[in-house]
Parts: C-alpha cells; sequence; structure tokens
C-alpha cells in the first residue's frame, strides 16, 4: 500500500442515474428505437468470438442495402459522425489535393476545415444557405479547379435542404475527382442510392434517421477511393481512421485494431435491422408522408418552412422564427412544458429558424401532432 492519502474530495454521492421523458424532435440525435436500446443491453461476447464475427458480417451487408452500394468497405466507424466524416478525408486526401467543396450550410465548413487539417488545398462554392447546387453550378466548380475531390452535404442539418446528387458522380467522373458525400441525417430517411450515383465515399451518424444512440458512424469507400488510399505515398496520418488498418478487423482478415464498442454494435445492427423490416421504398414514403403533414400543418399556424418546397429535407424542417418572437424562449418552453426537444437555428440561421426533426422511429404522425400542438399553445 502506498502512503499517499486519497483525495476523496470528488468522491460524491450521486443520485442513481434519471433523465426526464424527452421526446427528441431536433436535429438529432433522434430518439432510439425501443428495440435498439433493448438490445444495447445484450451480454457482451469478445471483440474476435465467433459469433461477433458473424455479427459483423451481418452488420456489413444490412448497412450495404441502406446506403445501396456493394463496396466491400462499409462499416462501422467507432465513433460518432465526425470521425466518419473525417475517415473519408483523411484515407483519400494527400498533401497538396485540390478538394473542392460544396457550402451551402455549417457542414460544407466542417468539412473544409477537416481537409485543411490533411494537408488539401482547399476550395469552395458557395450558395446562399437553403439552397443548393445545380449541375451546371457544380460542372462549373469542377471545371475551374479540377479537384481531386468534391465534397457535398446531401442532407444540410444546419438548413434542412437536400442536396441532389443524381448526375454528380457522372460528372466527378469526367473530371477524375471523387465524390464524397455527407449523409450524416439522409441514410434511413430519403432516397439514397449510393452505387447508381456514383458516390465514391460517404459516411453517416447513427443518431439521425438510424435511430440508434450517438457513437457509431456508418462509413464507405468505393473501388476509386481505395485506389486512391492504396496508392498513396505516405501513411495515413491518422492512427484510429486508416482504413488500411481498421479494414484488416472488418475485412477477411477480422485482426485486432482497436476494440470494436460491442454493444453499440448491437444496438447499431437492430436499427438496421429495422430498416431492412420495413424496406426502404416505405420507410422513405413514411417520412415523405410525415414531413408533408408536418408542412401543412405549420402552414397552417401561419409558419412559414425556409426551405423552397422542392428541395426540403423529410428528415429536417427548418421553420422561420415569426418576427418578434424570442426563438430560443419558445424552444426552452417546448422542453420544461411539453419535454419536446426542437433545434435552435445553427450558424446564419441562428435566431432565425427552429429546427424540426423528423427522424426514423420519431417519424410518426403522433410527433407531428404534438409539436404543432406545442406550437399553438406557446405561440398563443
Ligand atoms: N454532418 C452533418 C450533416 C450533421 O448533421 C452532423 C451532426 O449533426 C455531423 C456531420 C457530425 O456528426 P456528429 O455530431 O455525430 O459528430
Amino acid at each position: 500500500m502506498t502512503n499517499v492519502a486519497i483525495n476523496e474530495t470528488h468522491r460524491q454521492q450521486t443520485a442513481q442515474l434519471d433523465v426526464p421523458p424527452r421526446l427528441l424532435m431536433g436535429p438529432g440525435p433522434s430518439n432510439a428505437h425501443p428495440r435498439v436500446l433493448q438490445a444495447l443491453g445484450m451480454r457482451q461476447v469478445g471483440h474476435l468470438d465467433p459469433c461477433f464475427i458473424e455479427l459483423m458480417n451481418e452488420v456489413q451487408s444490412l448497412l450495404k442495402y441502406a446506403w445501396q452500394t456493394e463496396n466491400p468497405t462499409t462499416i462501422p466507424v467507432s465513433a460518432t459522425g465526425s470521425a466518419a466524416m473525417e475517415a473519408t478525408l483523411a484515407n483519400t486526401v494527400e498533401p497538396g489535393d485540390v478538394v473542392l467543396v460544396g457550402v451551402n450550410g455549417y457542414f460544407g465548413h466542417r468539412m473544409m476545415d477537416m481537409a485543411g487539417r490533411y494537408g488539401a488545398d482547399v476550395r469552395r462554392i458557395d450558395k446562399p444557405w437553403g439552397e443548393v447546387f445545380s449541375l451546371d453550378e457544380l460542372k462549373a466548380g469542377l471545371e475551374e479547379h479540377r479537384p481531386k475531390v468534391l465534397g457535398l452535404v446531401h442532407a444540410e442539418t444546419s438548413t434542412g435542404a437536400c442536396q441532389p446528387l443524381e448526375g454528380v458522380g457522372d460528372l466527378c467522373r469526367e473530371y477524375d475527382c471523387l465524390l464524397l458525400a455527407d449523409t450524416v441525417t439522409s441514410l434511413g430517411g430519403l432516397p439514397l442510392f449510393l452505387d447508381e450515383w456514383g458516390v465514391d465515399m460517404a459516411y453517416s451518424g447513427s443518431q439521425k434517421c438510424l435511430s440508434c444512440p450517438p457513437g457509431i458512424s456508418p462509413f464507405t469507400l468505393g473501388a476509386r477511393a481505395v485506389e486512391k488510399l492504396n496508392q498513396r505515398e505516405k501513411k495515413v496520418p491518422n492512427w484510429y481512421l486508416d482504413m488500411s488498418m481498421v479494414g484488416k478487423y472488418w475485412g477477411s482478415e477480422r485482426t485486432y485494431h482497436h476494440t470494436a464498442p460491442i454493444n453499440m454494435i448491437y444496438g447499431f445492427r437492430e436499427a438496421l435491422r429495422l430498416i431492412a423490416e420495413e424496406g426502404l421504398a416505405e420507410r422513405w414514403a413514411r417520412h415523405q408522408t410525415n414531413a408533408e403533414l408536418m408542412w401543412e400543418g405549420l402552414a397552417s399556424l401561419g409558419m412559414e418552412c425556409y426551405v423552397e418546397r422542392q428541395h426540403r429535407l423529410p428528415s429536417l424542417i427548418t421553420v422561420r422564427i415569426p418576427d418578434g418572437v424570442d426563438g430560443k424562449a419558445i424552444t426552452q418552453q417546448f422542453l420544461k412544458d411539453f419535454n419536446i426537444e426542437i433545434g435552435n437555428g445553427l450558424g446564419e440561421l441562428a435566431g432565425k429558424a427552429w429546427r424540426i426533426g423528423l427522424m426514423g422511429f420519431n417519424s410518426r404522425p403522433e410527433n407531428v401532432h404534438m409539436v404543432l400542438d406545442a406550437f399553438k399553445y406557446t405561440l398563443n
């Protein structure tokens, strides 16, 4: 035993964990499906147990279904969406590579920041927040900057706009450039055909339309991106996210890289199983129907959506804060009076819009009505 006295200052006798029953109708996290929460509590096995290896195979296959891709390198990254985002850039960007980012919201900025940290020559094309890029505008950007990677946010959680991706992959091939898509707020909630659209790399998060808690994040690299990774002159400058190593654990070798978050993977598998059970077409249609119900309901309250109807996400709706209303006071009242969380505006939309999520398990008519009723009550 040592003679050093134990410092007891922080030995608090805290109460047993208890949290309020929130309905998470903001930009994420959204509520996890009860079956996912149940799966998280399942007894553990080792991360190299034959039973876990089988489970990993199932997760990879189900994730390929959700994303509509055949990419062998399709895995969950053991961290949040930002890490999966960083993994795409860390693996494929080499110092001096031109990376062109379409910036029409908050997450385009994050992509630029990350690309710069890996030595990219970062360029940007811009659209006002809430708008999207046309194919012609993207072509002009590729023509001017001749990038190695074009990064686009499919579902901009800060604005509620959906960036169409059809045709962008073909353009990128014309310009010998990789297409990177952020699908954090779209995977499992709206149509996504990674292979059909020629998306070379993508990432997502578990806490949005997948209805799983945050902490594990879909990641995929297509053949062209894998080729760029294999041809790197130097090692990937990020040990944890180096897919040439992580890929061995998730690939045929199944050798140790880091200890997989076993229970998160149980939960993630259940989330993906729920998607396969429901079917993508049905799931996308459900999100669209409930979003339309919300749009009509908001309009009947005299409220205005920020994004033009044609480009609105079904998973995340931005609503203008009416003149003279204190947006933050309303979100606080939603929490206090109704246990409902909606989001305040982010970046340029701070103080101008609220953000309402209708994601995965939470995309249900009764939740739409609860949010509309809460608006009726608080705005009167
Ligand atoms: N990209 C988008 C579009 C997001 O909405 C988010 C999170 O909200 C992220 C990236 C980052 O994900 P995370 O917060 O899980 O790290």
